[in-house]
Parts: C-alpha cells; sequence; structure tokens
C-alpha cells in the first residue's frame, strides 16, 4: 500500500498514532490539475495538517479529546501523477481498498474536489452527502468530462441520483439546473439550511439514518468572508458556526470515508486551513462521541 505514498511527518494533529492501533486513518491527496480559475491545492493537505497541530484536539461542544478516543493515523500523501488521473485514481482505488481491508476509517485531504470522482467509487453502496457551494453536475465543462466542476455527476455514473444529498449549494449553470429539477438528487440550497437549519438535518437524518455515508466537504461551501483561499469563491456562504453545527450532527450518521477538499493555501492567510482542520476536529468529535 505505501509504494504510491509520501510520508509526511507530524501526520495530522502532529499525534500520530500507530496504523495498527488506529481506527481513522488519513490520506493527502494533493490532487491539483484541472482548476479552472486559480489552482494551489496541491499545497492544501500540508496547510490543513500544520493548522491542525497548532489548535486544540480537544472540543467543547462534545467535551473530550479526539486522540484520547479515536485512534488516528496519518499515512502521508499520495504520489500524484499529474498527466495522468486515470493511474492517480487507480492509486487512490488501491490504497482505499487496504484501509477497507483492515477496517479503517479513511480521510482524505485534497486536492481538488475530482479525487472524490475516484475515493467514492469504493464505497458505491453508500449515501454521498456534498457540502459544496457548487453542484459539480456539469456533464462536461470546457471540453472535460472529468474535473472539478464535473466531479458529482461522474459520481452518478455508479451512486443513484437518489443517494446523493447537497447541502448548501447556490451555484450552478443553467444545464446543470435543469438537469439537477429533473434528477432525483436530494438539494439544500444555502438559504434554506440557514433558514431552518435543524430541519435540513433532521431530513438529511431520516433519509439516510442507519446507510453508510460518505461524507464530502467542499471548503468552498463557506463564505469568501470565512474561507477565502479556494479555487473558485462563491459569495452567499455558510459561516464557519453553521457548517460546524451541521457536520456535529452528521459525524452522529455512520460514516465509512470522508474528504475535504479545495482549500488553496496560495491565497490563505491561515483562515481557511484553519477553518477546514477545526471542521474536520468537530467531525472526529463527533464520530467519537457517537461511539459510547
Ligand atoms: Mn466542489
Ligand atoms: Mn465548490
Amino acid at each position: 500500500m505505501m509504494e504510491h505514498i509520501i510520508s509526511v511527518r507530524p501526520g495530522f494533529g502532529g499525534f500520530d498514532e500507530l496504523y495498527e492501533k488506529a481506527r481513522v486513518v488519513f490520506l493527502g491527496v494533493p490532487l491539483d490539475v484541472t482548476s479552472s480559475y486559480r489552482a494551489g491545492t496541491k499545497f492544501a493537505p500540508a496547510k490543513i495538517r500544520e493548522a491542525s497541530a497548532n489548535m486544540e484536539a480537544y472540543l467543547m461542544s462534545a467535551g473530550l479529546d479526539v486522540f484520547e478516543r479515536l485512534g488516528i493515523s496519518d499515512l502521508g500523501d499520495l504520489n500524484i501523477i499529474p498527466t495522468d488521473l486515470a493511474a492517480t485514481g487507480e492509486r487512490i482505488h488501491k490504497v482505499l481498498q487496504e484501509l477497507r481491508k483492515d477496517e479503517k476509517m479513511p480521510a482524505l485531504l485534497g486536492g481538488e474536489h475530482t479525487l472524490t470522482y475516484f475515493s467514492a467509487r469504493d464505497f458505491k453502496d453508500a449515501f454521498l452527502i456534498q457540502l459544496d457551494a457548487h453542484r459539480d453536475l456539469r456533464d462536461e465543462y470546457v471540453g472535460d468530462k472529468l474535473c472539478h466542476a464535473t466531479a458529482m455527476r461522474r459520481v452518478l455514473d455508479f451512486i443513484p441520483e437518489e443517494r446523493l444529498i447537497q447541502v448548501g449549494v447556490r451555484s450552478c449553470s443553467k444545464e446543470e439546473a435543469e438537469f439537477a429539477r429533473t434528477s432525483k438528487i436530494q438539494a439544500y440550497t444555502t438559504e434554506q439550511v440557514l433558514e431552518d437549519t435543524n430541519k435540513v438535518i433532521s431530513e438529511i437524518v431520516k433519509k439516510v439514518e442507519g446507510e453508510n455515508v460518505y461524507l464530502t466537504i467542499d471548503i468552498d461551501v463557506l463564505d469568501p468572508a470565512f474561507a477565502p483561499a479556494v479555487t473558485t469563491p462563491e459569495p452567499g456562504g455558510l459561516a464557519t458556526v453553521d457548517l460546524l453545527k451541521i457536520v456535529r450532527e452528521l459525524g452522529k450518521l455512520n460514516i465509512c470515508a470522508f474528504d475535504v477538499v479545495e482549500v488553496a493555501p496560495p491565497y490563505d492567510t491561515g483562515a481557511t486551513s484553519f477553518a477546514a482542520a477545526r471542521v474536520i476536529y468537530e467531525l472526529l468529535a463527533s464520530m467519537a462521541s457517537s461511539l459510547e
């Protein structure tokens, strides 16, 4: 499994447990090849790790330290082949296969959102909950069938429409809107989330309860005021405190894997990578407290 991985120390949180003891295993996927506006997501795994090592792992909301309750290990970063998406996807698949065999929960640090197309393939039986400003439902974008703007459309090649749930969306093309309208995709706009967050959460919980859930968090679901360093900023988004609340609730579900994507450190003063790290901690804490 380690043949395509570059070891990185310290790992997430700076407290690295042995792989054998770990329940959650981090993997950086610095995939950064298709961004249409600005690039830089390849630097995200390192910056999110750096942020995670410089904030509390004790969560006031959960009243626990995630490293005391969950074994957490970090494999390092996948060695990306920038000119070969398919081969890179194959490497992601190989690592995920190993993690599943060893009954570890993968925690992926993007990288661009395209990586979810590859990672979600290993969880075809799961519901996919996507927190994102964008719907990523284009059938193609500037002639490209597989890129950050088409990632969720491609996911529908193997996950049924009714198993994709989009949360916090507020931007799409006319083509995407028409496609989504005639599909069985469930979506909640940013406004719907803000109007009644509890209602949205309880509808989602009701729909997916007892099922496996793959959670993909595109950090641009946050407003650019809270997360300015993303490849495609979209105004009118959630505040970090809203996202933390949502993640805290979703963490109680049967999460089988999650990823955090689209942080672009070249535009960051720290706000975005720290927000990403805090969201991950909140999710881990919620998972840890539901273990009891
Ligand atoms: Mn996205
Ligand atoms: Mn997005």
